[in-house]
């Protein structure tokens, strides 16, 4: 892997730069304490400091509702939403760089998703490396760190950043502003070193992930659910937020004389009353602790079935955004200690 430096001086004609490889989107201010991915129209606004975005960058790929293709009585035609248009990303951090690869997992599983994949080729990745706050656990859930899955990734090393080129792409991102990066020296290794060490210092939260299918499954009858059942709102904001819930719902919407349309997807949260409401009239998730529990065992137990990993990257968007604090790593540590494992 190729290693450069970029002094933070450069990082704002950079990410301009960038602008060349396709449209800049990265974390702005929106409100007095949160972010929000968004277009940047001055790199200079960009908040190199968030730590959370309010929506993780899944909403790129997915967005919130999309068209799928329009119908009529002679056949269908796909529709290509935002066909080729390229994108960079900055600001990514190594969770929400592990959450896109989980969805790459699901959108390449049994079907392709063609939707999905569309829009993924044609976005740049430039991470950043982060400090974790209260509600951070990436690091019990391996996600603390990004190996692969960024064009580029920028790690603060003080007044520079040590720039880890992932891609043909990131290189010809580099080399076309290459009079602003500069060589690595044994100071930046050494401060890089330094502060990766730091930072896994600073994490305050940690989960215990050994055993949890198991423990998820000798806990199927817990009070623990119930529990949580009657604080749920059913609101599903935390399937919102959460960097890896990849629902959908699909609806077909019918001009006035039923016979033209276009079928839509938009996002769907397993924590609504209605999902799994089906023909006849029966809720086969009709309690709210159901559906809680469901949530849960499908993240811990189900997706590790699957796909060998948990689908969860320890964000902590759903912790900071539930109304009823209902707190996913409170409910591991119970889970464990019903279980006395
Ligand atoms: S955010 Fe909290 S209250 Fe809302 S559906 Fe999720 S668990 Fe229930
Ligand atoms: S379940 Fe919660 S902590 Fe885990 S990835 Fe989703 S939002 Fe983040």
């Amino acid at each position: 892997m190729r290693i450069v430096t970029l002094p933070k001086d450069n990082l704002v004609p950079f990410l301009e730069s960038t602008k060349a490889f396709g449209e800049l989107h990265a974390p702005l201010r929106r409100g007095e304490e949160s972010c929000a991915l968004g277009k940047v129209d001055n790199a200079a606004d960009i908040q190199v400091g968030c730590l959370r975005t309010i929506l993780p960058p899944k909403k790129y790929f997915m967005p919130q509702e999309q068209t799928m293709f329009s119908f009529s009585p002679e056949g269908y035609e796909p529709v290509a939403e935002e066909a080729g248009k390229r994108y960079v990303l900055f600001g990514l951090h190594p969770c929400d760089i592990h959450g896109l690869k989980i969805l790459d997992l699901v959108f390449s599983g049994k079907y392709t998703d063609p939707y999905y994949f569309e829009r993924r080729k044609h976005v740049a990745i430039i991470g950043l490396d982060c400090i974790p706050d209260e509600y951070c656990f990436c690091d019990s859930m391996g996600t603390s760190f990004a190996e692969d899955g960024f064009d580029l990734f920028l790690n603060d090393i003080g007044d520079r950043y040590l720039v880890m080129v992932g891609t043909s792409l990131g290189d010809d991102m580099v080399n076309a502003s290459a009079r602003l990066f500069g060589e690595v020296d044994e100071t930046a290794k050494e401060e890089f070193k330094r502060r990766s060490n730091t930072r896994r210092e600073h994490f305050a939260v940690e989960v215990e992930t050994w055993g949890l299918p198991e423990i998820f499954d000798m806990e199927y009858e817990s009070p623990l659910w119930r529990e949580a059942g009657e604080r749920c709102l059913s609101c599903g904001a935390c399937s919102m937020v959460c960097p890896t819930c990849y629902c959908y719902d699909v609806l077909d919407l019918l001009e006035l004389n039923a016979e033209k349309g276009v079928r839509k997807r938009r996002w769907d949260s397993c924590l609504f009353k209605d999902y799994a409401l089906v023909a006849g009239g029966h809720n086969f998730r009709k309690e709210r602790s159901s559906r809680v529990k469901n949530r849960f065992f499908h993240k811990q137990r189900g997706f590790v079935a699957e796909y060998g990993r948990p689908a969860c990257t320890g964000c902590g968007r759903c912790i900071v955004d539930c109304p009823a604090q209902i707190n996913i790593v409170e409910l591991i540590t119970k889970l464990r200690s019903y279980s006395h494992v």
